[in-house]
C-alpha cells in the first residue's frame, strides 16, 4: 500500500467556499481524508505551509486530441496542474486573423497581412481566402489571433463563472524544443494563476 500525506495545506476543493487549512492523506492514488491538521504517519510527506492545494484543472478548451498519442505524458499539462481536457470545441471568426509566416516564399508578400485583407486583394469571402491560402501553403501557415482587448480580459478574468482553457496541447517536455512550443502549451494556467489572480 502506497501512502503520502500533505500537510498544512490550504485547501480550496473547487466548491466556492473560503480556503481552509488542512491535511490530505493519499493511498493508493485515492484521496483518504481531507482533514484538520493532527500529526499522521505516510511513507512519504509534504510539509506544504500554508501554500493553495488545489484538485487538478479542467482545460475546457485544447488540441491535446491531435498529441495525446505521440505525447502521452504530456507533461505540459501536468507540470501547470491540468488533468482534464475539454477537445474539439475550436473555431473564431477568419477576417481579423492575422498571417505571421508562411510555408512557401512565394507568399513572402502576404505576411503581415489579415484574413481581411488578403480576402480583398482576392476579391473573394475571407471564408474562401482561408481555404485558398491552406491549400496554395499546404497547411503551413502561421497566424496571429485577436479577440479580445486586455481590458476585457481582466474584466472577464475577475467573474467567478469563467473557466479557462489554453487552446494548446498536450506535449512531452524531453521531446519537444521549448523555443518550438507555442506559450499557451506550458503556461495558460501559469499566467492565469500569476498575472490575473496573484498580481
Ligand atoms: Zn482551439
Amino acid at each position: 500500500m502506497q501512502s503520502f500525506l500533505i500537510r498544512g495545506a490550504k485547501v480550496m476543493d473547487g466548491s466556492g467556499r473560503p480556503p481552509f487549512r488542512a491535511n490530505v492523506a493519499i493511498e493508493n492514488d485515492q484521496i483518504r481524508l481531507i482533514g484538520p491538521e493532527v500529526r499522521e504517519s505516510a511513507e512519504q510527506a509534504v510539509e506544504a505551509d500554508g501554500l493553495i492545494l488545489a484538485p487538478g484543472f479542467i482545460d475546457i478548451h485544447s488540441h491535446t486530441d491531435g498529441t495525446i498519442f505521440k505525447h502521452p505524458l504530456s507533461q505540459s499539462k501536468i507540470l501547470q496542474g491540468v488533468t482534464t481536457e475539454v477537445v474539439g470545441n475550436c473555431g473564431s471568426g477568419p477576417e481579423r486573423v492575422l498571417i505571421a509566416s508562411l510555408g512557401s516564399s512565394g507568399s513572402a508578400g502576404l505576411s503581415g497581412k489579415t484574413i481581411g485583407q488578403i480576402a480583398a486583394l482576392w476579391n473573394c469571402p475571407p471564408e474562401e481566402a482561408v481555404i485558398r491560402l491552406l491549400l496554395r501553403e499546404k497547411a503551413n501557415a502561421m497566424a496571429v489571433y485577436f479577440s479580445l482587448s486586455e481590458k476585457d480580459v481582466e474584466t472577464i478574468m475577475a467573474s467567478e463563472q469563467v473557466a479557462v482553457g489554453s487552446d494548446g496541447q498536450g506535449m512531452n517536455a524531453d521531446e519537444d524544443a521549448a523555443a518550438t512550443a507555442h506559450p499557451r502549451s506550458y503556461g495558460a494556467f501559469v499566467r492565469v494563476l500569476g498575472q490575473y489572480a496573484r498580481e
